[in-house]
């Protein structure tokens, strides 16, 4: 059984580390370098981006993500988790560092403010059975993507999830639904490198 990290240092990590155990993973928070070290997969939770990214910085954790992921361990980003993802952010906060692994252009709060928060169903391709119900709270979307990125999931004209190598990332919070089978595709990406 493959054991997959959740980044804990804000953000809906409960939710996803629910999701992921019924997606027959064995899910832990991480917080040190010692437990990333740990895992076969990591997944960055929804959130907040600025702050996310401030408190890697402050825990130490920043470099060693960027060398997991740079190694290819699989990653998964939700929402902020996938700002996180993202070579580049176009509007980024100062101080707002990423972890970076997708070759993409974010816009972050792309789809508007809290209130205009929605759901929506998305086709997801990888994910069988029909479409996902995508929850997006102030979510970004794709600006661009680069070569190596396959566009997985569109909706109203925008790109609203990735996937490089094994990188996964959604502008929505499939762990916020009872619906767990981005989680399992996630799984499934973790047991192939394994
Ligand atoms: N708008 C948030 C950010 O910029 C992301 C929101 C979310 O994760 N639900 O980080």
């Amino acid at each position: 059984t493959p054991v997959i990290g959740v980044l804990a240092l804000q953000g809906d990590v409960r939710e996803h580390l629910i999701a992921l155990a019924s997606a027959d993973a064995l899910a832990r928070p991480v917080r040190r370098p010692e437990e990333l070290a740990e895992v076969d997969g990591l997944v960055i939770p929804g959130g907040e981006s600025t702050t996310m990214s401030k408190l890697a910085v402050l825990f130490g954790m920043l470099d060693p993500l960027r060398e997991r992921v740079g190694a290819g361990m699989p990653v998964y980003g939700t929402c902020a988790g996938m700002i996180l993802l993202a070579d580049k952010i176009l509007d980024p906060r100062s101080g707002q560092e990423t972890v970076g692994g997708i070759d993409m252009i974010v816009r972050r709060n792309a789809f508007g403010r809290q209130n205009e928060s929605f759901e929506a169903a998305v086709e997801v391709e990888g994910v069988a059975d029909g479409p996902v119900e995508g929850v997006f709270i102030r979510a970004p979307w794709v600006e661009s993507v680069g070569a190596r990125v396959t566009v997985i999931a569109e909706h109203g004209g925008h790109i609203v999830a990735v996937r490089q190598g094994n990188a996964l990332a959604t502008s929505f919070h499939p762990e916020l639904t009872g619906d767990h089978r981005v989680h399992a595709l996630f799984v499934d990406m973790v047991r192939a490198v394994r």
